[in-house]
């Protein structure tokens, strides 16, 4: 059964900060709700306040500068990741990240700083996103600080975000602006489910990052390697970094007999 809660809706970030400070753990946010719906309606969590962002116009839309980057709204879905104009010509691996997750009815709710506010080992845009080096604006009433992406993960579905602040955008630096990219996601069906094992790479001229999700409490990335990097001191660092479980959906073993399988692939294809 659905608890009661109230819902509030403000449309200006400094009414929504406002509530966030004056509710604290009282109050949780809400974007897509394709998580916290479920948890709610789940009994995981029981909020007084659910504060919908959505009507937010300044948390929305993307846009890029050569000196800033990549910048990207807390609400953006999705289907807008997956059909922006500049993500697609420039950070492909974000577009490729979003068509992965879930179905379409999903995707046209689900938000990008929703993925990531999830903070589970599986999520899709996290992995792309820690493979791109991406940052993450916080906002609070006291000011705006910024969290590199590697650094916010806390634990299993556990971040640095406290019960006053909100995500406002993802940034992405410049550096990587059409760095050629490989994904691969092992799921038990071939429709829409959550990743078993996931490896998202990128490769610069000088640079090779690789990101990993669903071997690890957190998403995680690998300190950088050379773009020439030799595979097999690649899949070391892997081997030693990983910590898989053992679950319902796949053994340990299977996990990371993937996770290897798949930075093979695509670093051969790179
Ligand atoms: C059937 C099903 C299939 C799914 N398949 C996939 C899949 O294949 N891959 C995948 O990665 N995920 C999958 N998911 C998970 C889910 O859809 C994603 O995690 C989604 O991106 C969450 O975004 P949202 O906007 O719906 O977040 P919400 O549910 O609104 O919020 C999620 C959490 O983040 C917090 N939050 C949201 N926005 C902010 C913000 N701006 N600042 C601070 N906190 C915030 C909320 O308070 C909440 O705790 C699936 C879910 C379902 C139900």
């Amino acid at each position: 059964m659905l608890q009661t809660f109230s819902y509030v809706a403000p449309d200006s970030r400094k009414d929504l900060l406002a509530i966030l400070n004056k509710e604290g753990t009282r109050a949780k946010i809400l974007a897509g709700g394709t998580d916290l719906m479920v948890d709610i309606r789940g009994g995981k969590i029981a909020p007084a306040f659910v504060v919908d962002i959505k009507k937010i116009a300044d948390l929305k839309g993307v846009s890029y500068s050569a000196t800033e980057g990549l910048s990207i709204g807390a609400v953006t879905t999705c289907i807008e990741l997956v059909t922006d104009k500049t993500i697609v010509a420039k950070f492909p691996i974000i577009a490729d990240a979003a068509s992965r997750l879930g179905s379409t009815q999903l995707r046209n709710r689900a938000t990008i700083a929703g993925n990531i506010c999830t903070a589970s080992p599986c999520a899709d845009l996290s992995c792309a996103m820690l493979a791109l080096g991406a940052s993450v604006e916080i906002a609070s009433m006291t000011g705006t600080r910024i969290v590199k992406l590697a650094d916010f993960f806390t634990g299993v579905k556990t971040t640095v975000i406290k019960a006053d602040e909100l995500v406002t955008r993802l940034i992405v630096a410049p550096e990587l602006v059409n760095a050629k990219f490989g994904m691969e996601k092992l799921k038990r069906i071939k429709g829409h489910d959550l990743s078993l094992a996931s490896v998202a790479v990128v490769k610069t001229g000088t640079l090779l990052r690789v990101a990993l999700g669903s071997c690890a409490p957190t998403p995680i990335v690998l300190p950088d390697f050379p773009a020439n990097a030799p595979l097999a001191s690649i899949l070391e660092v892997a081997g030693k970094t990983i910590k898989p479980i053992d679950d319902v959906r796949a053994s340990k073993e299977y996990r990371k007999m993937m996770i290897m399988t798949f930075i093979e692939q695509i670093i051969l294809r790179l």
